[in-house]
């Protein structure tokens, strides 16, 4: 199937408040042009290189994710690009955003990245460590860098029962911390959570954001 067929058959099926993030790492400025021009306007980079590349190169009105691993050091050049970066890891990786972002005076959407899985190589902040960033309520002071949810990867694994509990624990703990910190704050509202293998079981588990790449735009060549 074609580029737009496969994005067809997923929005079709996404219920109302799910939101899709076209992850086009990777994959040529040219295959991006044809899912923007089939009306997807929301797309998922993961290295700071690629993403300042393929800017200029495409319509101004994509509103561009970054969904990789931020260090600190890539922070001040991914900032321009950027309209929400999924990965927040780190007080620290917070702080840069913060501070980069009010130099030139634009709102960031962070979302702070939850360890779920099972696996040792994830990125992410533990449910604790997370509670501990919160506590500190530093990131009130912000500005800039706003908190607007929590992203999470569950295992790769075949096992569906194992998704789904994993999915579940991002749930409930987004509720938790909305209810702690949020309450009434209606920028912390995303979860995103769902790939191409799992974005089916994400949804069902309260996903509000899925980030699907191969099953649009095919297989990537690394
Ligand atoms: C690459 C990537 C995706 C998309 O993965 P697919 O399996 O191709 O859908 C989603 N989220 C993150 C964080 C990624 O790095």
């Amino acid at each position: 199937m074609s580029i737009s067929e496969n994005l067809h058959v997923i929005k079709d099926r996404l219920p109302a408040g799910v939101k899709l993030v076209a992850v086009s790492k990777f994959h040529p400025v040219e295959a991006i042009r044809i899912a923007y021009e089939a009306g997807q306007h929301i797309f998922g980079e993961s290295r700071m290189q690629e993403i300042s590349q393929k800017y200029p190169l495409l319509p101004q009105d994509i509103e561009w994710h970054f969904i990789g691993h931020l260090q600190t050091n890539k922070v001040k050049s991914i900032i321009p690009y950027t309209h929400t970066i999924h990965s927040v890891d780190s007080w620290k990786l917070l702080s840069e955003i913060e501070k980069y972002a009010s130099r030139i005076g634009k709102r960031i959407r962070c979302l702070l990245e939850i360890y779920i899985a099972q696996e040792d190589a994830k990125y992410g902040l533990s449910f604790d460590e997370c509670r501990q960033l919160l506590a500190g309520e530093q990131w009130r002071e912000f500005n800039f860098a706003y908190i607007g949810g929590v992203m999470g990867m569950a295992s790769n694994v075949e096992d569906e029962n194992q998704i789904r509990k994993e999915f579940k624990s991002l749930k409930l703990f987004f509720d938790e911390i909305k209810n702690d910190y949020f309450s009434d704050n209606n920028d912390f509202c995303e979860i995103s959570m769902g790939m191409s293998g799992d974005y089916k079981i994400a949804i069902e588990e309260g996903s509000t954001m899925i980030r699907v790449g191969s099953s649009i735009f095919g297989d990537r060549e690394y």
